[in-house]
């Protein structure tokens, strides 16, 4: 397709991984008119197709701010917007809420372990202690040497490529256009506005652009874009088939996780490297996995692996979301940097950026969040 020289829309968002699919259809279900989303590719075939589709905030964190906040705000969006997305689809997104374990293998692990239990039972999350042989009855396959666990109920699994699945159906019914195979190369600014995106088919109009491009949020040229590098972090994945299933709730260890899918695969993840748009699965990836993956039960051996892949992770120099208004261009605001939240944090981050454009509403908690920590002094950057 071509766009005509009135080719128009009340907002434009550049990218349809899950992060641009959201927000579009917050934005529709908000009452906005002409939502388009310009995709470059397929929508949903980047991240938010490689990821592991944990929704787990709990986990890995050893104290409460604004992120962890943010983290389980949405987490706890999912079982709503789950059904909502079935209702309005009828795709299932397998949202599976058995749970999350976290092992520990060493006295270190169990230190850590513990410390985490502590915190997070005083801060008045849910959370439970396992022994090894608790954790072993719970799901046989545990690894027979894991000393301990925790459990953390109320963190969960989504089927992240039924989600994409099910975002664009909704978009597709409130009548979002999907502009795909399309890439934006560049936006219009004037006056310190933006009008409109260039794009591989020509020129766009439109009052207000939403940045939702993951990885490659950096790479669309304009003057006055964000002054930072949102970089791409590769991650590989492995995925095993298992029939009978071996587990019911995803699995960690302190170097990787195990998430069981309910038709019988199991994804093995992750690495984390900086390795720019390269998107080979590599020798030494696949080793580290399954390595990780062995540590964590040894039922991993006889399974057959059956595909492998990797995506990239779009990350900001502080690792934490980009949210929100860019205060030096007006109508222009991000939702990028979501590094390997970005499927947890979708519900949260639709609701956000619906109520900035609709209500000009961008709540003060979540000011760490906002583009504009990143406006540059001398070269340096500092928090607005
Ligand atoms: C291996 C791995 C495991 C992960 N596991 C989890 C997990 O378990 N839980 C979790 O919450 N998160 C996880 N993540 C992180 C999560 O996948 C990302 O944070 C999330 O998918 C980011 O979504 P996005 O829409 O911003 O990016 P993407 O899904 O990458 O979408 C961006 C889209 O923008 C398009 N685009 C780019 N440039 C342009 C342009 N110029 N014009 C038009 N379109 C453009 C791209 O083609 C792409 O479709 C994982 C990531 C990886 C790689």
């Amino acid at each position: 397709m071509s766009f005509g020289p009135n080719e128009r829309a009340d907002v434009v968002i550049i990218g349809g991984g899950v992060i641009g699919l959201t927000i579009a259809r917050a934005l529709s279900q908000r009452g906005i008119r002409q939502v388009m989303l310009i995709e470059r590719g397929r929508p949903g075939s980047e991240a938010s197709w490689a990821a592991g589709g944990i929704l787990a905030p709990q986990v890995e964190v050893d104290h409460q701010d604004e992120f962890f906040r943010l983290a389980c705000a949405s987490r706890d969006l999912y079982p709503e917007f789950a059904e909502s997305l079935k209702e309005e689809t009828g795709v299932d997104v397998e949202l599976d809420t058995t749970g999350t374990l976290c092992l520990g293998f060493t006295p270190s692990d169990e230190e850590e372990l513990r410390r985490r239990h502590q915190w997070q039972t005083g801060a008045g999350l849910q959370v439970e202690w396992l022994t090894g042989d608790d954790a072993r009855r719970l799901e046989p396959c545990v690894a027979a040497n894991a000393r301990c666990a925790l459990r953390f109920p109320r963190d969960i699994q989504v089927e992240n490529r039924r989600l994409v699945d099910a975002l664009v159906r909704s978009n597709e019914e409130l009548g979002v256009q999907l502009v795909i195979n399309t890439a934006v190369t560049a936006l219009r600014i004037k006056d310190r506005r933006v009008c409109g995106v260039e794009t591989s088919n020509g020129f766009v109009a439109a009052p207000i652009v939403v940045v939702a491009a993951g990885a490659w949020s950096s790479l669309i040229d304009s003057p006055s874009l964000l002054p930072i590098q949102v970089e791409p972090v590769r991650g590989q994945m492995l995925c095993f088939s298992a029939d009978p299933h071996i587990a019911r709730h995803v699995i960690y260890s302190p170097r990787g996780y195990l998430v069981p899918r309910r038709d019988g695969r199991v994804l093995a993840g992750s690495t984390a490297e900086r390795v720019g748009f390269d998107k080979r699965v590599t020798d030494d990836g696949v080793s580290a996995i399954r390595s990780m993956a062995l540590e964590i039960s040894a039922a991993i051996a006889s399974l057959p692996i059956i595909d492998s892949w990797a995506g990239f992770r779009p990350r900001a120099p502080d690792d934490l979301p980009v949210l929100g208004p860019w205060a030096e261009i007006g109508g222009l605001l991000y939702a990028t940097g979501h590094y390997r939240n970005g499927i947890l944090l979708a519900p949260i981050t639709g609701l956000v950026i619906a109520d900035a454009i609709v209500d000009g509403d961008f709540p003060a908690n979540l000011k760490a969040f906002s583009p504009n920590r990143f406006r540059q002094i001398q070269g340096q950057y500092h928090p607005a």
